[in-house]
């Protein structure tokens, strides 16, 4: 069962990564993309924090709102509208719930966010984005379970893949073998889910 304060710990713990990696998600940008992505998430969860500080959201719903709001307006570049439409449609899916209570559930939640991308990135499976962690996270999370190896492994396999969308798309071919940026900064936002529900 996920509780509002968890879901607050898992935004913060996301937070934390996102500052401790923010050089290496701007790196794998460098080579398919223009080298911000670190930074543009930093400037998302920096203004998620100081929102959070101003007034802290009571719901899980408001909560997922707060963040939305951060991600489409501070982080600039594609990122963030994509973010943005992900949460967007998490906070109409958690409104009016106290607590998540089962993985199927949770499965759900990620899956409208994961639709929120595609619609809003006109994005399939395997185009090389964050979809390609997205989707295989909610099906697992459907399934019952989610475990960091799974996660690592869907970011991993954005390596073997030509880029449709986004910068990377440019490159075509030679997008080949590099990690998509996105998918690395949506392995984190997992990552720490996953530590927040054991
Ligand atoms: P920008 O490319 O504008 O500099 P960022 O570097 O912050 O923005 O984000 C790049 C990431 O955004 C990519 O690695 C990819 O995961 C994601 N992305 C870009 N375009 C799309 C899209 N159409 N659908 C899904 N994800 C996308
Ligand atoms: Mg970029
Ligand atoms: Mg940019």
């Amino acid at each position: 069962q996920l509780t509002v304060e968890d879901v607050q710990t898992w935004f913060t713990k996301f937070t934390k990564k996102i500052k401790e990696n923010k050089g290496y998600l701007s790196d794998l940008d460098t080579p398919i993309g223009d080298g911000d992505h670190g930074n543009n998430m930093a400037r998302g969860v920096n203004a998620y924090e100081e929102s959070f500080e101003q007034k802290q959201p009571e719901t899980i719903s408001d909560t997922f709102q707060v963040f939305s709001m951060a991600m489409i307006s501070k982080v600039g570049g594609a990122s963030g509208p994509l973010y943005g439409s992900a949460l967007m449609n998490m906070v109409k899916e958690t409104k009016g719930i106290e607590t998540i209570d089962s993985y199927e559930q949770l499965g759900s939640i990620i899956e409208q966010g994961l639709a929120g991308i595609k619609k809003r990135g006109k994005t399939e499976f395997e185009d090389k984005t964050m979809v390609d962690v997205w989707e295989p996270v909610a099906q697992s999370l459907k399934e019952g379970k989610l475990i960091k190896d799974q996660i690592e492994k869907a970011k991993e396999h954005t390596k073997d893949l030509i880029a449709k969308k986004g910068r990377a798309s440019y490159l075509g071919e030679r997008s080949k073998g590099h990690i998509d940026p996105g998918a690395a900064s949506s392995a984190l936002f997992f990552d720490a889910l996953v530590e927040v529900i054991g």
